[in-house]
C-alpha cells in the first residue's frame, strides 16, 4: 500500500516546499522500538561521550546554519536573519546542555538530615529511556531543541515528532545528528498530522513527553499520557502582560514594547499581547509607540502568519477589540493576508475575547492604569502565565512587581526571550503549562533521581 504523503508550503508564497510521509501507529511503534535499543547504547556511552558527540553535533549544526536558516524561512516565510537567530540560540542550548549535563546530574552524597541514623545517603539522575517530543512550527528549531539537546544530554535517545508546517527541517535535524552519530538511531523524526503525534503519546515505552504548542492540544496529549502514566511537559500558549510603571523610561519601554509584540510576527509563545501602562505616562509611551510602529513595514522587519487557520483567529480579536475599544494604529484593514500588520487597541474590556485568548499576531491591547498595582492586578488576572515585562526606573519596585507578576518569568527593563537564556528554567503556570526546560530543571526533567543509601 502507498504511504500517504502531506506537503510543506511556504506561506508567503503558497509554493511546495517538500512532502512528507504521514507516518502512523506502526511506523511510530517502528521508531520507537528502534530508539530503545539506541538508548542503551547512548546511556552506556557515559557523560564524557556524550558530550563529546553533541559538541560535534552543534559544530555540524553551525556549519550548515545557512542551509537550515533558509528551510526555516522557507517553512514558516520569518525572514531568514530571524531564522538564523533562531539558530544561534540553538547551538547556545546545544553547547550549555552538553557541558553542564554531568556536573547536574552525576552522583553525589546528600546528608540525609536523620538524627540518630547512621546512614551514607547518594544521589544522581539516571535516564529514563525514549522520550518523544512534539513541536509546533513558529519556532521549529529553537523550541524542539530546547527539549532535545537537554533530553539527550541527559542521556535518553528521542523520536521527534516536527510540525505538519515545518516537517522539512525536522527531518534535516535528525539527518544531521546522524552524521555526528552514525551509530545508532539516538535522535529520529517521524513526520505526520496530529495522528502521528498522538501515536507517539499513546506508546507505552515513551518514558516521557516533551510538548510544546498549543493548550487544547496539550490536554488531549495528557489524556494519551495518562494511559500509561507517562509523565509530560507541557510549553503551551501565553498572553504576556506588559507593565509601563510611573517613572519608566518610555522610549526604551515603547522600543521592547515593539519588539516584543512583532517579533516573529506576534507568532511567539511570549509575546506581547497586553499592556498595562501607569496614567503618569500614558501619553508619552503611547506616543513613542505609535511613532515606531509607523516604522515598521511587512516582509522586511516582519514575515507572513505561517498557519492560515490563525488568520481567522486573529481578525476575529482585532473586530472585537475595535468594537468594544479604541484603535489607535490599524484596524481590521492590517490584515492583509498573508501578512498582519501592527494593531493597538486601547480600552477593551479585560473580559473580551482579545485580552483573554491568546491571539499569536502583531496586535496588543491597551489599558491605562492609576498605578502599578492595578496594573499587576490586571496583568496576572489571566488564564496564561508564560512569561511578562516590567519597565521601572525603581528598581526596588521593579523587582516586587516581577516577583508578584503570575508568569515563569518576568524581564525587568527589557523583553528579555527567556528562551534564549541556557542557564535558567523555561515554563509557564496555569493555561501556559507546566514543568520546566533549559538549566539544571531542564536537564533533570529528562532524567529519574536515583538515591542509593547504606546503613553504616
Ligand atoms: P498545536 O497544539 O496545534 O500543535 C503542536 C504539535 O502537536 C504539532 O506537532 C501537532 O502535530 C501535534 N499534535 C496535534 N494534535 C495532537 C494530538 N492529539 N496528540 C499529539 N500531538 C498532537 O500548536 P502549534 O500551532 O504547532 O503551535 C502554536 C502554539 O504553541 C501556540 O499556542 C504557542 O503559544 C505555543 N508555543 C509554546 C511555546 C512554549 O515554549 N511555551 C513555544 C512555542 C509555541
Amino acid at each position: 500500500m502507498a504511504t500517504l504523503t502531506f506537503d510543506s508550503l511556504n506561506p508567503a508564497t503558497g509554493a511546495v516546499v517538500g512532502t512528507h510521509p504521514k507516518q502512523d501507529a506502526t511506523a511510530v511503534r517502528e521508531a520507537v522500538g528502534r530508539a530503545e535499543e539506541a538508548a542503551a547504547w547512548w546511556a552506556a556511552l557515559g557523560p564524557a561521550g556524550r558530550r563529546r558527540r553533541l559538541l560535534d553535533y552543534k559544530a555540524v549544526l553551525a556549519g550548515r546554519l545557512r542551509e537550515l536558516a533558509e528551510l526555516v524561512h522557507e517553512e514558516t516565510g520569518k525572514p531568514v536573519g530571524d531564522a538564523a537567530l533562531e539558530l544561534v540560540l540553538t547551538i547556545t542550548h546545544l553547547d550549555w546542555a552538553a557541558r553542564n549535563a554531568d556536573k547536574v546530574l552525576r552522583r553525589r552524597r546528600v546528608r540525609t538530615g536523620m538524627i540518630g541514623v547512621n546512614l551514607e545517603a547518594t544521589l544522581e539522575y539516571l535516564p529514563l529511556g525514549v522520550v518523544g517530543v512534539i513541536g509546533p512550527w513558529n519556532y521549529p528549531v529553537f523550541t524542539p531543541m530546547g527539549s532535545i539537546a537537554y533530553a539527550l544530554a541527559a542521556g535518553n535517545a528521542v523520536v521527534f515528532k516536527p510540525s505538519e508546517l515545518t516537517p522539512g527541517v525536522g527531518v534535516r535535524l535528525a539527518e544531521l545528528f546522524a552524521e555526528s552519530v552514525p551509530e545508532r538511531p539516538v535522535l529520529q523524526a517521524v513526520t505526520g498530522l496530529g495522528e502521528t503525534g498522538a501515536a507517539l503519546a499513546a506508546d507505552p515505552r515513551i518514558k516521557k513527553i516533551a510538548f510544546t504548542g498549543s493548550t487544547a492540544t496539550a490536554k488531549r496529549v495528557m489524556a494519551a499520557c495518562a494511559e500509561n502514566l507517562t509523565p509530560i511537559v507541557a510549553e503551551c500558549g501565553g498572553k504576556d502582560a506588559f507593565i509601563v510603571d510611573a517613572d519608566a523610561d518610555v522610549r526604551a519601554a515603547a522600543d521592547a514594547c515593539l519588539w516584543g509584540a512583532l517579533s516573529n510576527a506576534g507568532q511567539t509563545c511570549v509575546g506581547v499581547e497586553r499592556v498595562y501602562v501607569v496614567d503618569a505616562v500614558y501619553e508619552p509611551f503611547m506616543r513613542e509607540l505609535s511613532e515606531r510602529v509607523a516604522s515598521v513595514k511587512a516582509g522586511r522587519d516582519y514575515g507572513p502568519i505561517t498557519m492560515p487557520g490563525q488568520l481567522d483567529i486573529i481578525r476575529r480579536h482585532i473586530d472585537d477589540a475595535v468594537k468594544s475599544g479604541r484603535a489607535v494604529t490599524g484596524g481590521p484593514s492590517s490584515v492583509r493576508a498573508p501578512y498582519v500588520d501592527p494593531v493597538i487597541v486601547e480600552d477593551v474590556p479585560e473580559d473580551s475575547p482579545a485580552v483573554r485568548e491568546e491571539t499569536f499576531g502583531p496586535t496588543i491591547t491597551v489599558r491605562r492604569t492609576r498605578d502599578a498595582r492595578e496594573a499587576l492586578e490586571l496583568a496576572n488576572a489571566s488564564a496564561y502565565g508564560l512569561a511578562g515585562t516590567v519597565f521601572s526606573r525603581n528598581t526596588r519596585r521593579a523587582r516586587e512587581l516581577a516577583r508578584l507578576m503570575r508568569s515563569g518569568m518576568t524581564a525587568i527593563n527589557s523583553v528579555i526571550s527567556f528562551a534564549g537564556v541556557p542557564a535558567l528554567p523555561f515554563g509557564g503556570v496555569g493555561d501556559s503549562g507546566f514543568g520546566r526546560i533549559h538549566g539544571a530543571d531542564g536537564l533533570r526533567e529528562f532524567a529519574r533521581p536515583k538515591a542509593v543509601a547504606r546503613q553504616r
